[in-house]
């Protein structure tokens, strides 16, 4: 998996303080996508195992409290990134248990493959669906457009 930016304190996407990883890789092609840089799947750096540690060590880090990890990009739950970002959720669950998932993606929760699904089984919030231009609103919160749904989880 390739990702286009970290960032280890950030209060824009998502829910308080978070880390955030925007992966590479997305194949929606949406007009007037803010991200285009970031569709090609081998853009960006290579993500290595230093950083997944890095990421999780940065949840768990005392000293700025983090409420959770972001992901978007990019698209998570682009076939090429599902198998890396899978592990990923799973340390966070393990190794972070106090802590929530965001992901963004462009697919729609109704249409996720066998794959993509048991990823969503270990977010707690998922904002689906293509950025659709014309129904932008910036006045929404959490999504650039009004087709896109932002599903709240509950986890036992
Ligand atoms: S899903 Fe997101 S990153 Fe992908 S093309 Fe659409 S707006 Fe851009």
């Amino acid at each position: 998996m390739h990702y286009s930016a970290y960032h280890s304190v950030d209060v824009v996407n998502g829910e308080g303080t978070r880390c955030t990883l925007f992966v590479s890789g997305c194949e929606h092609a949406c007009k007037g996508c803010y991200n285009q840089s970031t569709w090609r799947a081998d853009s960006g750096h290579l993500y290595i195992q230093a950083l997944e540690d890095q990421i999780i060590a940065d949840l768990n880090d005392k000293r700025i409290k983090r409420r959770g990890l972001t992901l978007s990009g990019g698209d998570p739950l682009h076939p090429v990134n599902v198998e890396t970002i899978l592990q990923l959720v799973k340390r966070v669950r393990d190794e972070c248990p106090d802590k929530d998932i965001w992901l963004w993606s462009g697919y729609q929760l109704n249409e996720l493959s066998e794959a993509q699904h048991a990823v969503v089984a270990l977010v707690d919030v998922l904002i689906d669906g293509k950025f659709e231009q014309e129904k932008a609103d910036p006045a929404l919160l959490w999504r650039g457009s009004s087709n896109q749904i932002v599903h709240r989880f509950t986890r036992e």
